[in-house]
């Protein structure tokens, strides 16, 4: 017998029809649908091979039969390498027991939030910034306080534009940096400014540090757990080490927070992969050489694509500072950020994502990831300009 359809016996959370799949899974969408000769620009999934230590990680978890429940917190001598690399690297004070290894870093953001927010409190997040952020805090009961910072400031982070969005319930701020989508960089006096803001009003920092290793420019990436206690960092392996199919990230706080965010992890993932985590233990000895070279990789493919786009009448961008993105200035095109990402899909088949999919101030901007090789990038250049002129 047929399942019956009637939809009346379904009964879904009504909060969650107010969490939105995000633009850039339509994009996603739009461009399988369409086919043909794509040049897929709208993922910031680094195509690299990760480094070929981790197959010892691997072969080593299956001959000792490590295949199983791993240590609740992450392995030991992970944790270890990891508390080295953030005093050394970041400037973050920590011992190993301060960090918790969790299922990407999504869900070490996702879990952090969980447990510093009420239903009701307010989480300020500066936009334009990835918007799983946002959604994430809409799941947890939470408002996403979203603040546009402004094109004409290159949307650096202001904190007066935060300083007007605080109120009563404002619980804690989220930065991003380097930033998905507009490749900014944090510098050392926005940071001042804004640990000084959170300090002032009791606010935890939530610093999602996903790209912190895509650095392109002189400006050096800052930790605001260097200056500021009261921030939980997180990080991942995702983009650092080309693995974001291992699921693997970390968070950084005091232990007592680090207890609480466990709590949440513990019930939602359980456990972080242990193949997963044996697999970086082996990359992380020669993980600074393999990183130099795929960001040096990345920094000539920045400078092409900004250079080549530049020089399409109607586009204007600047170099990213890091991330894996770049962020063109589109307005002068007169369509909107969506028209004009639809336009180059179905025209060429370049598959961006437009800015307003990141906040209300990227419109009229686009994001374009610098997830293929350069001669590709090149092509893409060529065909947006036959796009917009031809
Ligand atoms: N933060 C930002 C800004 C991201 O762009 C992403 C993924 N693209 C993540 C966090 C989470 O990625 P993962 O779970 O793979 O670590």
């Amino acid at each position: 017998m047929p399942m019956s359809r009637n939809t009346q016996i379904w009964r879904l959370r009504t909060s969650l029809e107010e969490v939105h799949f995000s633009g850039i899974g339509a994009m996603v969408t739009r461009a399988n649908a369409r086919g043909g000769d794509l040049i897929r620009l709208e993922i910031g999934d680094v195509d690299y091979e990760p480094p070929t230590e981790i197959r010892d990680g691997i072969t080593y978890c299956l001959e000792k039969g490590l295949t199983h429940y791993p240590p609740f917190a992450g392995e030991i001598a992970l944790r270890e390498t990891i508390a080295e690399k953030l005093q050394k690297e970041n400037g973050i004070k920590c011992l190993p027991d301060d960090l918790l290894v969790t299922v990407g870093g999504s869900l070490g953001l996702f879990c952090v939030i969980y447990a510093i927010v009420e239903p009701g409190d307010e989480v300020l997040i500066p936009t334009p910034i990835w918007p799983h952020l946002a959604s994430m805090v809409q799941l947890c009961g939470a408002v996403p306080v979203l603040v546009a910072m402004s094109p004409e400031d290159d949307f650096r982070l202001d904190t007066n534009r935060l300083r007007m969005s605080l109120s009563k319930r404002t619980r804690a701020i989220i930065v991003n940096s380097p930033n998905n989508p507009c490749g900014t960089m944090l510098t050392k006096e926005e940071l001042q400014r804004l640990v000084l803001l959170a300090g002032e009003h009791d606010l935890t920092i939530i610093s999602d540090e996903e790209y912190e290793q895509f650095v392109f420019s002189e400006v050096k990436h800052i930790s605001p757990a260097s200056l500021y206690d009261r921030t939980i960092t997180i990080q991942s392996f995702s983009k650092t080490l080309a693995m974001s199919g291992f699921r693997l990230g970390y968070v950084v706080a005091q232990r007592e927070i680090i207890d609480a965010v466990g709590k949440v992890h513990l019930f939602t993932g359980m456990y972080a992969p242990s193949i997963a985590q044996h697999a970086v233990l082996s990359a992380m000895p020669r993980r600074k050489d393999f990183i130099r070279q795929m960001v040096a990789d990345y920094r000539e493919r920045m400078h092409c694509l900004v250079d080549g786009l530049n020089t399409i009448s109607g586009i204007n961008c600047r170099y990213s500072e890091g991330s894996v993105y770049v962020w063109p200035d589109c307005r002068a095109c007169g369509i909107s950020s969506e028209e004009l990402a639809y336009r180059l899909l179905d025209r060429v088949g370049v598959v961006t994502v437009p800015g307003s999919v990141f906040g209300s101030s990227g419109e009229g901007f686009l994001r374009l990831s610098l997830a293929a090789p350069i001669p590709r990038l090149l092509e893409a250049v060529e065909r947006i300009r036959y796009a917009l002129t031809g």
